[in-house]
């Protein structure tokens, strides 16, 4: 099938971030095939949603899709009474098979209508959200979150990495799933599953993603601990690799965003998440100048509260200009990179996705200019950034095959979506009782 796809300005994002004016894309069999101004096809089926913008879509590096269901359920807390208290003892009680199949779809039809097409997701029964995932054509990166408590699906240790084992065998030849070895964290990961995790990764080639120095306490618990803080300590034993994906990172001295730029380590930045849970200012002005790759990420539902990567965006630009009183130190295009091509890099897919370049996968996404918060239009990286919402994106393609048209999500049911959601809060409510 060939999709032609006309905008006013395409945002490539190649290498020198090349915009192209009244511009078209041509898509076929999932592939781009040309990418310029004065493109026709005759016979293509075309998308025009002009006044647009077109590019790549967003790369969400860090989330936990199917906490969507306890979206607003605990706010305004610490992250560890937060977590131990609310989010653990209710993913204990509540999350099941039923509970991934009830929310996943709710998670995949927020990102598709906001503009993600790739994102990474660590939580649990993997199975269930990398076929739902699949069925509804996005791009996934999966893991089973394996720590050292037992969990909604492993009573052990041991059983998570069967699990995780098992899921990468599965899926490791799938073209939209990626099998991640997923461990929640050095706090909660003991240094023998850490290796153990890490061998796993590396014996099937997979990527490892794990949360790092999201916190001050975790810094403290860990020198405490190791007698250093977590990325020497991770350094130290051994794992850390061009694979791994480090979530947060936000309590990052010179040494140890260095430590990253050598072993070659992605930086999902949970922007929102972190001035949530009050978890502090990721270094991302340093890492970037320093040669680190970054993406951006939401996070879970319960710490951010949503899926949308133009919001998160929005306050990445903004959170670092405040933080360093300095409006300068991170500028619109430099966001954009993040949340699209750089998420690429983090992910280790930025040969295929990421930009709008001939031989990419069609990984597209419109952006309408017709609102009137769009007008009028100077520089359209600072309308993304400063102007833009999720619901502005129109349509989006992952390897060609259209989710979403003018706002008509094509491969999930919204109305089943929204039926499930009152399911969701029905069954949450009634297991805290
Ligand atoms: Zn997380």
């Amino acid at each position: 099938m060939k999709i032609l796809i006309k905008a006013d300005y395409i945002l490539t994002m190649d290498e020198n971030d090349t915009i192209i004016e009244d511009g078209a894309v041509l898509v076929e069999d999932g592939i781009i095939k040309a990418v310029g101004k004065g493109i026709q096809e005759d016979g293509a089926y075309v998308i025009d949603d002009r006044p647009a913008i077109l590019m790549p879509g967003f790369i969400n590096t860090h989330t936990h899709i199917a906490m969507v269901g306890f979206r607003g359920l605990a706010d305004d807390r610490e992250l560890m009474d937060w977590l131990q208290n609310y989010i653990w003892p209710a993913e204990n009680r509540v999350v099941d098979e039923e509970f991934i199949e009830l929310s996943v779809p709710l998670a995949l039809a927020e990102m598709i209508s906001s503009g993600t097409t790739t994102f990474n997701d660590m939580y649990f029964f993997p199975e269930i959200t990398a076929r739902i995932t699949r069925e509804a054509g996005m791009r996934g990166f999966i893991s089973e979150g394996v720590i050292d408590f037992p969990t909604p699906s492993a009573k052990s240790p041991d059983e998570g990495l069967a699990i995780a084992e098992s899921f990468i065998k599965n899926w490791k030849e799938d073209e939209l799933i990626y099998p991640v070895m997923g461990l929640h964290a050095p706090y909660s990961c003991s240094r023998d599953l850490i290796l153990r995790g890490y061998e796993m990764a590396r014996r099937y080639g997979v990527p490892l993603h794990m949360h790092v120095s999201e916190t001050r306490a975790e810094v403290q618990q860990i020198k405490k601990q190791y007698g250093t803080t977590p990325v020497r300590y991770l350094d130290s034993i051994g794992v850390l690799f061009d694979g791994f994906i480090a979530a947060h990172s936000v309590w990052l001295d010179g040494e140890e965003i260095d430590i990253f730029r050598e072993r070659g380590v992605g930086v999902a930045h949970n922007t929102q998440s972190n001035m949530k849970l009050a978890s502090g200012v990721a270094p991302v002005p340093d890492m970037l100048k320093r040669g680190v790759k970054v993406g951006l990420a939401p996070d879970g539902a319960a710490s951010n509260n949503d899926l949308d990567m133009v919001d998160e965006m929005r306050s990445a630009a903004l959170v670092h200009k405040v933080h360093r009183l300095d409006p300068t130190v991170m500028n619109a295009r430099e966001v954009v990179r993040m949340a699209t091509i750089g998420g690429a890099m983090v992910l280790g897919i930025d040969g295929i996705v990421g930009s709008v370049e001939v031989g990419k996968r069609a990984d597209l996404i419109t952006v309408s200019l017709s609102g009137f918060h769009m007008m009028p239009i100077y520089d359209p990286y600072s309308h993304l950034v400063y102007a833009a919402k999720g619901s502005d994106v129109q349509s989006v393609l992952v390897n060609g095959r259209i989710l979403m048209e003018k706002r008509e999500l094509k491969t999930l049911d919204p109305e089943k979506i929204a039926h499930n959601a009152r399911i969701l809060k029905e069954r949450i409510l009634s297991a805290l009782k």
